[in-house]
């Protein structure tokens, strides 16, 4: 269902820029908030991410501009800025999605591996923002959502690179909340749980023991979709949350809680046989004895 986003300035529709809209969630996010009424900026480094990206946006309905941009530059992302700013004059919405990521171990990480995620991840996200900033101040009901993943406040085994921009993204989500919130800008976090995109299943679910072995872990049983995760940025972009601001919502079935230990207990039943009623003969059991 459509939530159009409030205050069209001048009959303008609003305009929501997406790093690394042309992939995966990015994408997904995208579809959803051009359902709502959004004019879409995608922005990423490859040309033929944004071109194929933009052509299935289009395909759905969308009004797409592709720009391209590599966000560890500041400079670029200026411009990409100023790009926004010369063709549609406002932005209502940044999701500053564009990430790298691949699996190490910490002691063979490289320092050109390491400064490449915390480029694309967290000087992305902060050069983005404070780059978006001028503009989405003058929007009526501005916002901006990162990304993260949950080894933003847990460990990231493998990922040493990525959980540390990740945490670096929350502090920053917290901080700017608070410091843009008398300019009327919302700033939220969304941590998906693992979802299968084209790009993690070519670096980090490899093979059919890792899906399973995550798999397990999630306690509701299963990967997530893209377009779950699109839904809570727009639902966290829209007036419904006009309220939220500095707020991380992990979307990931359950899986930063942690399973315990409860389903390696036998099944409870309506016999009786389970662990949630008291065994037979018991106190409580209400056998009239
Ligand atoms: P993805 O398709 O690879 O998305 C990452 C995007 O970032 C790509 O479109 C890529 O486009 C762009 N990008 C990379 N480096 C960039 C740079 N230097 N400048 C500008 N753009 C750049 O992967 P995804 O799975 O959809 O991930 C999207 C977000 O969700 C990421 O923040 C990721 O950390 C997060 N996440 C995903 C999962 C999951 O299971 N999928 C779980 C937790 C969190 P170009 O190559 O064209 O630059």
């Amino acid at each position: 269902m459509s939530k159009k986003p409030s205050g069209r300035a001048g009959g303008s529709k609003p305009v929501a820029l997406i790093t690394g809209g042309g992939t995966g969630l990015g994408r997904a996010i995208g579809t959803l908030l051009a359902e709502d009424g959004y004019d879409l900026v995608i922005a990423s480094r490859s040309v033929d991410h944004l071109r194929e990206g933009g052509r299935a946006l289009r395909a759905k309905g969308a009004r797409v501009t592709e720009l391209p941009v590599d966000v560890r530059d500041p400079d670029q992302v200026d411009r990409l800025l100023e790009a926004v700013r010369g063709s549609y004059g406002r932005l209502d919405v940044l999701v500053n999605n564009a990430a790298g990521n691949f699996a190490q171990p910490a002691e063979k990480l490289s320092p050109n591996g390491w400064r490449a995620v915390v480029g694309i991840v967290l000087d992305g996200t902060f050069f983005c923002s404070r780059a978006a900033f001028p503009l989405l101040r003058r929007a009526p009901a501005p916002s901006i959502v990162n990304i993260v993943a949950s080894y933003a406040w847990m460990a990231g085994p493998g990922t040493a690179h990525s959980a540390a921009a990740k945490a670096g993204v929350l502090a920053l989500t917290r901080t700017l909340a608070v410091e843009w919130a008398r300019f009327g800008i919302r700033v939220n976090a969304v941590s998906p749980g693992p979802v299968h995109t084209d790009a993690t299943d070519r670096q980090l679910w490899v093979s059919d023991e890792i899906v399973r072995a995550i798999t397990d872990d999630v306690p509701l049983g299963r990967f997530g979709t893209p377009e779950e995760i699109a839904q809570a940025v727009r639902f966290l972009v829209s007036s419904k949350a006009s309220y939220i601001t500095g707020q991380v919502l992990a979307v990931d079935g359950g899986q930063w809680l942690g399973k315990g230990a409860l389903h390696l207990l036998p099944p409870s039943g309506p016999e009786g046989k389970g662990r949630d009623r008291p065994a037979s003969g018991s106190a409580g059991s209400g056998n009239g004895g």
